[in-house]
């Protein structure tokens, strides 16, 4: 499964926050695929199209989509030094599929910022640093692989170093590989690299309880946006110590306290919204009455691929997928409604899933 990890300094509120991801955590035995691990979270992927479908189709059991995220500890400055945890911090990195960056945005007296003050841009480029000086040792370490070859005119290798000379010269800017424009063919090349600077980042701004309604009013998130704008990143906005509140409601009880905060969705709801989206993951739906279900897939993934993600059995024996968008399906008020009204379409191998499909696969076992 594609994972988000969550980094930052120390004390910025990565472990607040971590908490309220396992605190809200899925129901695991609906997932024995998810990996069990302390500094793995699992989440549900909120999804308010599934408690439609649910009254809809009044199934037995009802069940989200699940997503998990990596808690990264141990960064300091120099970690691409091998300071502190370094190494271990950085091999991590290279294992998640998308960097979600906590960033202190709350002032607090009683608790002390690892430099002296409270300053999230400076927070940012100190870990992106340290991100970029193991990416440039990674590059020039293919370069001296690639340039010999190149320059006896491989074309294989030229094309490569290249790429490289790009890369290099973001880096000793001080910009991530993502802020590079590459061609389709050269981002073939870029991605063999297992670069951490090419990962899509989210940025976590922690801003204190009173703050969390009105967010704008906030200097430090106003840098942030502005920061995150020019390097192809995003930001959410949350109040850490109160997503640890939030994590233990359910239901009613969580909408009212949401109410009462003056906000419209939770902190972690968005950050998993956001991060699900980082990674380019979508939802598809299956619904008998037995049972209705999410499941994510891949933006771009064909029907067998989807439906080996239930198993795969489906994904070999696949032979067609009866579907329904879930836009059609609500506007019918039944399956048999959207079926009478020509909505239901039976799609073969080389469809492409979009998000909202309802479906109902047919294989051969
Ligand atoms: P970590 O080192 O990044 O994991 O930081 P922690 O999650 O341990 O948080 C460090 C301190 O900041 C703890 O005392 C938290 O209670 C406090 N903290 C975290 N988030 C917030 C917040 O949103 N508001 C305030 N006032 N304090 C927070």
């Amino acid at each position: 499964a594609l994972t988000a990890g969550i980094v930052g300094l120390p004390n910025v509120g990565k472990s607040t926050l971590f908490n309220a991801i396992t605190q809200a955590g899925a129901e695991s035995a609906n997932y024995p695929f998810c990996t069990i691990d302390p500094n793995v979270g699992i989440v549900e992927v909120p999804d308010s199209r599934l408690r439609k479908l649910t009254e809809l189709v009044q199934p037995k059991k009802t069940v989200p989509t699940a997503f998990e995220f990596t808690d990264i500890a141990g960064i300091v400055k120099g970690a691409s030094k091998g300071e502190g945890l370094g190494n271990k911090f950085l091999s991590h990195i290279r294992q998640v599929d998308a960097i979600c960056q906590v960033v202190r945005c709350f002032s607090d007296d009683n608790i002390t910022h690892v430099s002296g003050k409270v300053d999230p841009i400076d927070d940012i480029e100190v870990i992106n640093l340290e991100l970029i000086l193991a990416d440039l040792e990674s590059v020039d370490k293919r370069v001296d692989r690639v340039g010999k070859m190149a320059k006896q005119k491989d074309k294989d290798a030229m094309f490569e170093h290249e790429i490289l000379s790009m890369l290099k010269e973001a880096f000793e800017a001080e910009k991530p590989a993502r802020t590079v424009e590459f061609t389709e063919e050269q981002m073939k090349v870029v991605k063999s690299l297992h670069l951490l600077t090419i990962k899509p980042v989210l940025y976590v701004a922690n801003v204190s309880e009173d703050e969390v309604a009105n967010p704008s009013d906030n200097e430090y998130v106003k840098k942030v946006r502005e920061y995150a704008a020019n390097e192809n990143a995003e930001v959410i906005v949350i109040c850490a110590k109160i997503e640890e509140e939030i994590a233990e409601l359910e239901g009613e009880e969580k909408e009212m306290f949401l109410s009462e905060l003056g906000i419209a969705e939770s902190g972690l709801d968005q950050l998993i919204s956001a991060s699900y989206k980082l990674l380019g993951l979508a939802t598809y739906f299956t619904a008998g009455v037995q049972e209705v279900r999410a499941w994510t897939f891949r933006n771009g993934m064909k029907a067998p691929q989807c439906a080996g993600i239930i198993h795969t059995d489906f994904e070999r024996g696949f032979i067609r997928a009866e579907i329904v968008s879930y836009d059609d399906l609500l506007a019918a008020g039944s399956h048999n409604a959207a079926k009478e009204a020509g909505k239901v379409r039976l799609e073969g191998k080389e469809y492409v899933v979009q998000d909202g499909d309802v479906i109902h696969f047919r294989f051969n076992v």
